[in-house]
């Protein structure tokens, strides 16, 4: 072979015995962009690092967990349907994902034990705080009650944000609020609010944030039962779907001019941890990967 031909050939990606490995465990996980966002930092640091995508079926993520901390795995995240079963496998459980219920990164430590974060809450809250709105004291209405709400409850009243629950079934808002309530510091700043019945809350909220399906593109049909023309202008409108980042929502919390924070920014905080811890090195959450996932969702109901 020539030099010519050597230089014609494709560069491949060097990946030897000490690049650093982490990845997503779900099922499925093909449609995850936590792979394009975490290489794209690892490249944009110069970072010797690698991040997949783990397809684990359930019941196979003990197993796979284990092969993968045995084969070197820095750690991985963890994604539907397994954050629960990611609960019950660590040995030390981070104070997010003990209020949280549920676990979505995972740390493979040096002295063999594997540590749980739910990050997940902080991401929303870190989110909602690069908008340039602090998030402390006042009121949150909260819409849903599943494994996001909780997380996102629970950092609201870290912060001394008291949170109304309101969900379309309503037993698991008051199962998330007795939860909340069974932490002392939580107090009595949780509350649950008929879901047919938020004309008569809405008006007293600060903030509302919707943790439902309810807008994602292949989610339910249906609108969400609030009326906007009842907020007051100080209203924000936080909706954690992001595909699309303008749900019916966020278009008319737009159109009232109320000030509006869509979901891609939290997916975009929440794994900044996980980079920082398997890594070594604290993404600085900017505009370019921000763009990069906005171009990358545009394909599919952006
Ligand atoms: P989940 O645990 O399955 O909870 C789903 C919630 O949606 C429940 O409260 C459920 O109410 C409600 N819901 C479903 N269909 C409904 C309908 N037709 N009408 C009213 N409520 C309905 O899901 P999750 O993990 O919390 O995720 C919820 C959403 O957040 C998803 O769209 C997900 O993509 C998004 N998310 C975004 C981020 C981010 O980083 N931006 C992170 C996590 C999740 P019931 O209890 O009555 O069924």
């Amino acid at each position: 072979m020539t030099q010519a031909d050597m230089q014609a050939l494709p560069t491949p990606r060097r990946i030897g015995g000490r690049t650093a490995l982490a990845g997503v465990i779900g099922w499925p996980v093909a449609h995850s962009r936590s792979p394009l966002m975490h290489n794209f930092w690892l490249a944009q640091y110069g970072i010797d690092g690698a991040y997949v995508p783990l397809p684990v079926r359930p019941g196979a993520f003990d197993v796979a967990v284990r092969g993968l901390q045995a084969a070197g795995f820095r750690g991985t995240n963890v994604t539907i349907p397994h954050k629960e079963a990611a609960f019950r496998i660590v040995d030390r459980l981070d104070r997010s994902a003990r209020r949280s219920g549920s676990v979505n990164t995972l740390v493979f430590a040096p002295d063999g034990a594997i540590e749980g974060y739910s990050t997940d809450g902080d991401g929303f809250v870190a989110n909602v705080e690069a908008h340039g709105i602090a998030v402390t004291g006042g009121r949150a209405l909260l819409l849903g009650a599943g494994g996001a709400a909780r997380a996102i409850a629970a950092s609201l009243l870290d912060r001394g944000v008291a949170v109304t629950i309101a969900n379309r079934t309503a037993a698991r808002a008051h199962e998330l609020a007795d939860a909340m309530r069974a932490d002392a510091e939580a107090g009595a700043m949780v509350d649950v609010a008929p879901w047919d019945g938020l004309g008569t809350v809405l008006p007293g909220c600060d903030m509302l944030v919707n943790t439902t399906s309810v807008g994602m593109h292949g989610g339910p049909p249906g609108d969400l039962p609030v009326d906007l023309a009842l907020a007051t202008p100080a209203l924000v409108v936080c909706d954690i779907v992001y595909v699309p980042r303008q749900t019916a929502l966020l278009r008319t919390a737009a159109a009232r001019g109320l000030r509006c924070v869509d979901g891609l920014g939290m997916l975009i905080h929440q794994a900044r941890l996980g980079f920082r811890k398997w890594f070594g090195t604290d993404p600085v959450i900017g505009p370019e990967v921000e763009a990069l996932l906005d171009a990358d969702l545009r394909g599919e109901g952006s």
